[in-house]
């Protein structure tokens, strides 16, 4: 990664707002990573844009290559970043951002070191987080039960984390999402304009 870019890893209770806070970042600097996961996609879903949908076969044999730079089995379905996508975003110059669950967003912490950002997307309550799963309607109840149970240990997870945006309003969790983003590019190692005054001390 260029050090001025960053990789901004996302994480947070499904229902919380992630992809809404994320939809509204422009795709000229941004490059969204695109995960390979093993489960069936939902209505509207499109392989290649949202995820690359693949038959277990297929993911096992990934692991075994050594393709993905992170990878984590949930609900009985195996999500993971594929090395490529790192490349990808390096390659366009652009800033990497990936939505990720906890446990991979940690191992990341571990590749990426200073040149990421962690930030934990969290739902007001888990009585608005239940309520936004049901009626998205793309899961059935057990499905939802799951999803409630991970979300309280993820919520536990929070405070590891970098910053923490609790997604009352989404005007203003956008807003609070690019504060974070500007004040991290200030970063004396990321900031160009402060590099370039460097170079002529
Ligand atoms: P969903 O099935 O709702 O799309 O995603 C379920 C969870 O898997 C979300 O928390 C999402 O952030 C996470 N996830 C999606 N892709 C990856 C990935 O490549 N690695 C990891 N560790 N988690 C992922």
């Amino acid at each position: 990664m260029k050090n001025n870019k960053l990789v901004i890893v996302v994480s947070g209770p499904s229902g919380a707002g992630k992809s809404t806070i994320l939809k509204s970042l422009p795709e000229e600097e941004f490059y969204f990573s695109v995960s390979h996961t093993t489960r069936s996609p939902r209505p509207g879903e499109v392989h290649g844009k949202h995820y690359y949908f693949v038959s277990e076969a297929e993911f096992l044999k990934m692991i075994e290559n050594h393709e993905f730079l992170e990878w984590v089995k949930v609900y009985d379905t195996y999500y993971g970043t594929a090395k490529s996508e790192v490349e990808k975003a390096f390659s366009q110059n652009k800033h990497l951002v990936l939505d990720i669950e906890v446990v991979g967003a940690t191992r990341l912490k571990s590749f990426f070191g200073k040149n990421a950002v962690f930030i934990f997307i969290a739902p007001p309550d888990l009585d608005t987080l239940k309520h936004r799963l049901v009626s998205r309607g793309t899961e059935d109840e057990e499905k939802i039960k799951k999803r409630l149970e991970r979300a309280k240990t993820e919520l536990l997870f929070a405070s590891w984390f970098d910053y923490v945006i609790v997604n009352k309003e989404i005007d203003e969790s956008i807003k609070e999402f690019f504060s974070i983003i500007k004040a991290e590019s200030l970063k004396p190692f990321r900031n160009p304009d402060f590099a370039s005054i460097l170079e002529t001390l």
